[in-house]
């Protein structure tokens, strides 16, 4: 299965903006935590996104790079804004598909899945005749992933874990409406504990934990002892799969904190 993600804006188009956020960030962010979701995950899976990093690219480059590809779905993420009272979650896919078209069935399954995790309100499944559902070929669809302007919608935005969440909804929904094959864990019975920083002192690890929740990371303190000296470790996550565990050491490390792999 082809997926072409997008994630909306970037460079020169900022997208929505409000308290202090911006949306290009923000839908880059969740699109890289989906494509990595589905890679880690799955095996049937091909991904290309019209952008990885915070570049400029106009819509039509987008879904003529889509179609050339003969891509099998078109996901577009997004952040939502109007006027500051506005909030929820939204999907849309084009305006000329009847509610029984593939692309609509698809769209349920994705909506329901994204809904269960993204603790927003539930604005509905809609249409609209956006560019990128009228200009692709095949089925795609459009997420507004909460309103940057609404203070309730923006604290959750703000937050790494409410982005992995979101994305782990769009990664289930997209499994789902693809009949994507799991991947088969061949390390059954390992444990991979990511450790974000190991300290002589206490206190240094109390406060790599609470940098850390700052930044939506959830960790917590583990004592281990090597040579008979005692240290104290920040375990920030334990995964069977090695993948998932690489997956966390990268989202740490992209806070500027080292982070490694143990399994003990
Ligand atoms: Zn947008």
């Amino acid at each position: 299965m082809k997926l072409y993600l997008d994630p909306g804006h970037g460079g020169s188009d900022p997208g929505a903006q409000g308290n202090g956020l911006q949306e290009k960030n923000l839908a880059l962010d969740i699109a890289l935590k989906i494509r990595s979701i589905l890679e880690n995950n799955y095996e049937n899976i091909d991904v290309r996104m019209s952008r990885t990093s915070d570049i400029t690219k106009s819509l039509s480059q987008r879904t003529d790079e889509a179609n050339a590809w003969g891509a099998d779905f078109y996901m577009s993420i997004h952040i939502n804004a109007f006027n500051g009272s506005a909030q929820g979650y939204e999907d849309y896919i084009h305006s000329s598909l009847s509610d029984s078209s593939a692309t609509a069935k698809y769209r349920d399954i994705i909506h329901t899945e994204v809904m269960k995790l993204n603790q927003l309100d539930d604005r509905g499944k809609k249409k609209a005749d956006f560019h990128v559902l009228r200009e692709t070929t095949m089925d795609a669809m459009l997420s507004e992933n909460g309103f940057i302007d609404n203070a309730h919608d923006a604290e959750l935005i703000k937050q790494e874990a409410w982005r992995r969440d979101v994305a782990q909804g769009h990664a289930i929904g997209i499994a789902k409406a693809f009949n994507l094959t799991p991947k088969q864990n061949d390390d059954r019975g390992t444990l991979y504990k990511v450790i974000a920083g190991s300290f002589k002192d206490r206190e240094n690890a109390d406060n790599r934990v609470a940098f850390l929740q700052s930044r939506g990371i959830e960790s917590f303190v583990a004592t281990a002892t090597i040579s008979g000296e005692t240290w104290y470790r920040v375990q920030a996550g334990a995964f069977s799969s090695r993948e998932n565990a690489e997956t966390r050491v990268r989202e740490i490390e992209s806070q500027g904190i080292d982070a490694f792999i143990v399994t003990d």
